[in-house]
């Protein structure tokens, strides 16, 4: 396949991935519809492939002498090609679904960069934007997910502010979300949760450790 053709797949790909992540974390429903960007990845790799039989056909067909004799190898190379012509089926499609998977759980907060799994310091650095209450400033022990925007604030200091201040925006510096923040787009963050849970045992256990040296 020539490389100009298969350097803008290549690019319409990441932009679609680029364009899935903007919209976990700022997109609403319809937004993040994970089957729009499949449909539009098995173009992509429909595309591919066409591409691929198309030129594997015309080198066949190139040995033949008259146009004639071309013509019918080319179209019979097509047809038989195209049997097993599965966009979705391609190594290329299954990468790119995997990618929308992970985005997605991270994006959610089920799964934690693999890199930081194992140490909790890293961990706490990665999550930090995270991990404090963007109110009071302190670590969250019950945080929830405003809808909206996908920011958290610990769930008794929005409270607080909203009872202060009914008619709250989002507190969070540089958020574009303009509306008012009631308890319905207020949403528990469990894994999140979890990951503070841990990390509040993971520093139980140093703090102890500490202590008894
Ligand atoms: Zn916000």
């Amino acid at each position: 396949m020539g490389d100009f053709l298969q350097s803008e797949l290549e690019k319409a790909q990441q932009c679609l991935l680029e364009t899935y992540e903007l919209a976990e974390s700022y997109g609403d429903n319809e937004e993040k519809d994970k089957s729009k960007y499949l449909q539009l990845m098995e173009q992509i790799c429909q595309i591919r492939k066409d591409a691929i039989r198309n030129e594997d056909a015309l080198k066949v067909a190139m040995e033949e002498r008259t146009i004639a004799d071309f013509e019918s190898v080319f179209q019979g190379t097509i047809k038989r090609a195209e049997k097993n012509v599965q966009a979705k089926k391609t190594r290329e499609y299954k990468a790119f679904s995997d990618r929308l998977e992970d985005i997605s759980r991270s994006a959610s907060g089920e799964i934690l960069p693999s890199t930081t799994n194992k140490d909790g310091a890293l961990i706490e650095m990665d999550m930090q934007v995270n991990i404090n209450d963007p109110i009071t400033k302190k670590r969250m022990i019950d945080p929830v997910k405003n809808i909206n925007c996908g920011h958290i604030y610990e769930r008794t200091s929005i409270q607080d502010a909203i009872q202060i201040k009914p008619k709250l925006r989002c507190p969070v510096a540089g958020c574009g979300n303009n509306q008012y923040i009631n308890m319905a787009h207020l949403k528990s963050d469990n894994a999140l949760k979890l990951h503070l849970q841990r990390i509040a045992k993971t520093q139980t256990t140093i703090w102890c450790t500490t202590l008894t040296v």
